[in-house]
């Protein structure tokens, strides 16, 4: 019998830093949750690509910066992200890369169209130097691997709160096209050629991203659809938890209705004294609940 459950990939490495930050602990709580039957999916070990992440990584950022992380100093270079370093951040930064990297290599190398990681902090990194939370851009790094393996047209499609520049800083346009629906201006970038970013806010939110979709479908078709699911939209800008519901099953469905290759992460999403780290986990497990 054929296993038709995508794998997410998650271990414990993910949450290795001793600096606690949502960032750095909400994978945990949503692989208790996934352990527990919230999704009907595969929770994977993706320890085996951690080399291969730990490489991408030094083609996607400069020498000098990922020392730095490895090895925490600099200072100024090992915090750029705004993590007091610790021996565990460099083990997390690659293991969130490694997940990434092993849902790529899945979906190219086999009969797969769907992978998840529980990956967060990826898009705001520059090639030197870490921003926004975010350490290693894990995005980048997905889309060196799929290049790697034959993937001529990737899609990001980012859907976190914040804009991906650092993302677009990282990759080539013309065989990486990026769409991005925002809610803030953080990280914001001038998009060329195909790619397309698009602000929105809580009344037009799900227009925004139909238009998202329709701007990804005109640059199509693509080899390898890389979805950053972010959840910042709601914790941070105020779009309703129905209209994120809506959000990933219209971009599940349209994944489907095209057959693409798919890998997920989860970008933002923040506690606060709104948002519960329980609500938090059930936002997210709604990307997981969409694609299974
Ligand atoms: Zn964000």
């Amino acid at each position: 019998m054929t296993d038709t459950k995508h794998n997410v990939y998650w271990n414990q490495n993910y949450t290795a830093s001793k600096y606690a930050f949502d960032t750095t602990r909400k994978s945990g709580a949503i692989a208790e949750a996934l352990k527990s039957g919230a999704a009907d999916v595969n929770l994977v070990d993706p320890g085996a690509f951690a080399e291969r992440a730990a490489e991408l990584i030094r083609k996607v950022h400069d020498p000098g910066y990922v020392d730095a992380v490895m090895g925490g100093v600099p200072e100024r270079l090992a915090t750029s992200q705004g993590f007091d370093w610790d021996p565990g951040i460099p083990i997390m930064a690659v293991a969130h890369s490694a997940g990434l990297v092993a849902g790529v290599t899945e979906l190219l190398s086999g009969d797969g169209r769907v992978a998840g990681s529980l990956s967060s902090g990826l898009h705001h990194a520059r090639a030197g130097r870490g921003a926004g939370f975010c350490t290693f851009n894990g995005l980048a790094v997905a889309a060196e691997a799929g290049l790697g393996l034959g993937a001529e047209r990737i899609l990001v499609l980012d859907l976190d709160a914040h804009c991906g520049g650092g993302t677009r800083s990282l990759t080539d346009p013309d065989t990486v096209v990026q769409v991005d629906v925002a809610t803030a201006h953080f990280d914001e970038w001038m998009p060329s050629g195909q790619a397309a970013l698009l602000f929105a806010n809580a009344e037009n939110y799900l227009d925004q991203v139909e238009s998202a979709l329709e701007s990804a479908d005109r640059a199509g078709p693509f080899d390898l659809v890389l979805y950053n699911a972010g959840m910042d939209p709601v914790t941070d800008s105020r779009v309703s938890a129905e209209d994120i519901t809506t959000r990933e099953e219209r971009v599940a469905t349209w994944r489907a209705n095209r057959n693409y290759r798919l890998v997920y992460s989860m970008a933002g999403g923040y506690t606060s004294s709104q948002t519960s780290m329980r609500q938090l986990c059930d936002l997210h497990l709604e990307t997981v609940r969409a694609f299974a």
